[in-house]
């Protein structure tokens, strides 16, 4: 017997039908002899509508007590669809209980909105198995030391999924979407986007930070932190397709450069939207600057990903980085009000219309060139290139927001990802 843990997301969970549908598919697994841990998100468009009410009250209050009152709001989605499943498969005839993130509890840190699992106790959950129940945990939540409750970030549900399968030492954890594989970029934005049997956990960590939602990228970082067996796959194929062939279905996350991966040098290209630009411009160029803005960035815990400083002339230079959109609002404050004056600086100024692309290989290790086929690319379709970063197996170009698709399209044909594999 084996312990399996399945995870759905919003659009599979996304009427009572699909959830019916996910329920004939879990009994399958649970009658075939697995205990069964499932995982669901919200309904699709829960969470946003959720947390759109808490906008129309309060559009920008980033306080700590606001912030708990959103995951007080947000975790309620998640209950609401764990209940509803749990109906279901008893409809089903098995029996089932579900479980909100405090009630197992599943214990995290204190930062609302972007809260990390510090650790699972899963002695209610294995009681339950082993009576023969199949438990449903919600996705996306958990409880801090002070027994608030805490959301994990959005997409969290992957998370919890796998943190579950790690405390437990689950056999495996399924990720079930409304897509039935890890893509070799987003298929809704390339619809000649491949579908990868496999992907090594190392690229798969690239694409997810660098912004495949497919999976969240704690997520990955549990899977490879604990070496969990983990898959993408569709919760749109028939319910009761046989178990063996659903269960090779989709795309493995592995740990190991076997030979039958796919030898391509660039596996994917992820994008996203969700980062900004920040220039801090006629700095004066002297030791201490980078540490004097990013430092007082980093206090007041915003992230900065991407980071360039020019030139400098005349004794000034000009200081650019990239946060998320989300913390964009508060970080040009700080600047403006409390690092430029400091500084001396002559002004700060913000572009939120930029997108950040990335091309992820481990192939890139081990050939050249690849950035400078890049930047070829995008030169050729006229695509200025405001920032770049590299790393062993990537390489991020910021541009601006309105050429992403064209210039996601023109990298994926220009690196052969549309053609199979020899
Ligand atoms: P779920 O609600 O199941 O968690 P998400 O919307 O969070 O689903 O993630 C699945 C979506 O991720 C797909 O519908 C697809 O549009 C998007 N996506 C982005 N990059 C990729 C990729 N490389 N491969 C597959 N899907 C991707
Ligand atoms: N419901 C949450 C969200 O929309 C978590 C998830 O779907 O994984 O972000
Ligand atoms: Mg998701």
């Amino acid at each position: 017997m084996s312990l399996i843990v399945h995870k759905y997301g919003g659009t599979s969970m996304g009427s009572t039908e699909r959830i019916s549908n996910v329920a004939k598919r879990v009994a399958k697994w649970a009658r075939a002899g697995h205990q069964m841990v499932v995982v669901p998100s919200a309904m699709s468009g829960e969470t946003n509508r959720l947390l759109a009410l808490a906008k129309e009250l309060a559009p920008s209050k980033l306080t700590d007590a606001y912030n708990r009152e959103l995951d007080m709001l947000a975790a309620t989605g998640e209950q609401a669809s764990s209940a509803l499943l749990a109906i279901a498969l008893q409809a089903q005839g098995l029996e089932s209980v579900s479980y909100a993130g405090w009630q197992v509890p599943i214990r995290t840190n204190s930062a609302y909105t972007k809260a990390r699992i510090e650790s699972i106790d899963d002695k209610k959950v294995r009681a339950d198995l082993e009576a023969g129940r199949v438990v449903i945990v919600t996705g996306f939540q958990g409880l801090d030391e002070s027994g608030n409750i805490t959301t994990l970030g959005r997409g969290g549900s992957d998370t919890s999924a796998v943190a579950v399968a790690a405390a437990m030492k689950a056999d495996e954890c399924l990720i079930y979407t409304d897509v039935d594989g890890v893509y070799t970029t987003d298929p809704r934005v390339v619809p000649d986007a491949r579908r990868l049997h496999t992907v090594s956990f190392e690229e798969m960590l690239e694409m997810a930070s660098m912004g495949s939602k497919v999976l969240q990228i704690r997520s990955v970082e549990f899977a490879g932190k604990y070496k969990v067996k983990l898959r993408v796959l569709s919760s749109f194929t028939p319910w009761d397709i046989a178990i063996n062939e659903e269960a090779k279905s989709g795309t493995l996350i592995t740990f190991e450069e076997d030979e039958n991966m796919e030898q391509a040098i660039v596996s994917g290209i992820a994008f996203t939207r969700d980062e900004t630009k920040i220039s801090v411009l006629g700095v004066p160029d002297k030791p201490g600057i980078a540490y004097q803005i990013l430092g007082a960035v980093a206090d007041a815990n915003i992230e900065v990903d991407m980071i360039i400083q020019n030139i400098s002339k005349d004794g000034k230079t000009d200081f650019s980085f990239t946060v998320n959109h989300g913390d964009y609002a508060r970080a040009m404050d700080l600047l403006k009000t409390v690092v430029v004056p400091k500084l001396g600086a002559q002004e700060v100024v913000g572009d939120t219309k930029i997108c950040k692309v990335s091309i992820v290989g481990i192939g890139m290790r081990s050939h050249v060139g690849v950035a400078s086929t890049m930047f070829r690319v995008l030169a050729e379709e006229g695509i200025n290139i405001q920032m770049i970063s590299t790393s062993e197996i990537k390489t991020s170009v910021v541009i601006d927001e309105k050429y992403m698709e064209l210039a996601v399209k023109a990298l994926h044909k220009a690196f052969g990802l549309d053609q199979a594999p020899a």
